[in-house]
């Protein structure tokens, strides 16, 4: 028999003495130290102590990384869905914290004395922000489809019209065709991929028609022998009809979005409204810069009609998101033109390439004597979150090459400092987006880089 096999496992508490240090919730902590050492007992080998200790450092490393933790985002992609999508502004910021902490008036009419409506400020404004008879807010974008589809779409007509070309899927696991199904409605394809006409509505349009939806096409883009309807004799045919005409506009600008940096116009809520549209949702957590919510925006009748459906209920938003969304709101309403803000999504967006390049040169400037080969480079951002896809924002990077180790391994150490740091590699080189990396976190950039280059096993930490 071989000596180790007859070495004992060390008990949890030995080994959690070992690992005192690690600032875990201690039942997280045991939990993952009997999972190892179960595990260990089932292989053959038993390594000696300081080795099982160091193997059980590294399990509780990797739950401690997963948990929620600022990173800086050197993708140059603003929204970035795996990056928590929009960084709020400071006036969201700042009413999260007061209302955190404490007792408000969410559902109560300080007035009376007496129960209130909830989010009745943040409805109001919302609807002046979307040029809309009547606004509501639910919990992301896919939720106010549902819950306007379950609303709008039930037998005896559960059916509807959608053009082939809009069948989309959004990131992971957002289909357009199973969304209508999980809501019980049914799909009513019309047109081509790249060709739909307003004819090709008008036929398809018969008792069970429940509604006409328009699907923004979030993330990516036709060119060539495409059509589709103009919007306004869309709506015209829906009216007609009296068939509501919804529209999922995906993004949520309410700004016109050429103004704010070199890329195309997105299509805004008071638009689409203005063209006819019954209904529009849109994110609060892409272009919008608040946090996550579906808005839903439209005709009054409807809306008040959607806040009855029981699913309204499951689907409400808590105190925390009505007072960053208010905030968010309130900027836009109260934003003078050529100022600042009125969030942080619009700064990044409308960033100028010459403060990114002063940055940048900065940087470099604070890389040199390392083992890098450190220079300026040519950028595109994105909004990303599925919002202009065609267009490329010009940015600026800092693109880095170690000379002593390899970019994966690179990359791998910044994405384990403190904070981590993420950027895309091209190349051979790690780029990192200046667009996306808040002013005041160059420092932290040029010390989490220091320590990854000259600290290598310690992988930045
Ligand atoms: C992003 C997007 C959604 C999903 O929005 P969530 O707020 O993430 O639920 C739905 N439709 C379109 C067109 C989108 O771009």
């Amino acid at each position: 028999m071989k000596p180790q096999r007859l070495r004992a496992i060390p008990a949890v508490e030995k080994v959690l003495v070992a690992l005192g240090e690690l600032a875990l919730p201690r039942p997280a902590m045991v939990a993952i130290v009997r999972r190892e050492l179960a595990t260990l007992r089932q292989e053959k080998a038993i390594p000696d102590v300081a080795a099982i200790v160091a193997r059980i450092r590294v399990a509780l490393d990797r739950l401690g990384r997963s948990r929620l933790q600022p990173v800086i985002n050197g993708t140059g992609i603003l929204a970035h869905t795996n990056l928590g999508r929009a960084p709020l502004g400071a006036d969201a910021v700042a009413a999260l914290t007061t209302i955190a902490a404490g007792y408000n008036n969410l559902e109560y009419d300080l007035e009376s004395g007496e129960r209130g409506g909830r989010a009745r400020y943040l409805e109001h404004n919302l609807a002046l922000l979307c040029g809309a008879e009547a606004a509501t807010v639910v919990n992301n974008c896919a939720a106010a489809l549902v819950l306007m589809l379950r609303h709008l779409a039930a037998p005896p007509r559960p059916e509807v019209i959608i053009s082939r070309g809009e069948l989309i899927q959004i990131g992971g696991g957002f289909r357009i065709a199973e969304i209508l199904a999980a809501s019980g409605a049914t799909l009513r394809e019309v047109g081509a991929t790249n060709r739909t006409t307003v004819e090709d509505y008008a036929r398809a349009i018969h008792q069970e028609t429940a509604l006409i939806l328009k699907v923004h096409r979030s993330n990516f883009f036709m060119d060539g022998f495409v059509a589709s309807p103009d919007p306004a004799a869309l709506a015209a045919l829906a009216r007609k009809h009296r068939r509501p005409l919804v529209e999922d506009l995906g993004s949520g600008a309410v700004v016109a979005t050429e103004t704010q940096a070199p890329i195309e116009h997105e299509r805004t809520p008071v638009e689409a409204l203005k063209q006819g549209v019954d209904l529009v949702c849109f994110s609060g957590d892409k272009l919008l810069g608040g946090p996550q919510a579906g808005i839903i925006a439209g005709k009054a009748r409807q809306v008040r009609a959607l806040k009855r459906h029981p699913l309204f209920r499951a689907l409400r938003c808590d105190k925390l998101i009505f007072a960053a969304l208010e905030a968010t709101v309130d900027g836009y309403l109260n934003h003078r033109p050529g100022a600042p803000g009125p969030n942080a999504m619009l700064d990044m967006l409308r960033t100028p390439l010459e403060s990114l390049h002063a940055r940048a040169e900065r940087l470099v400037a604070g890389l040199t004597g390392l083992p890098l080969d450190a220079h300026i480079g040519d950028g595109h951002g994105q909004v990303g979150g599925g919002t202009l896809p065609r267009s490329r924002i010009p940015s600026v990077t800092v693109e880095l090459a170690p000379t002593t180790m390899n970019l994966q391994q690179f990359a791998a150490r910044l994405r384990a400092g403190t904070p981590p740091v993420i950027g895309t590699l091209a190349g051979n080189r790690f780029r990192l987006d200046l667009r996306t990396v808040f002013p005041h976190q160059d420092a932290t950039v040029m010390r989490v880089v220091r320590q990854v280059l000259t600290a290598p096993d310690q992988g930045g930490r």
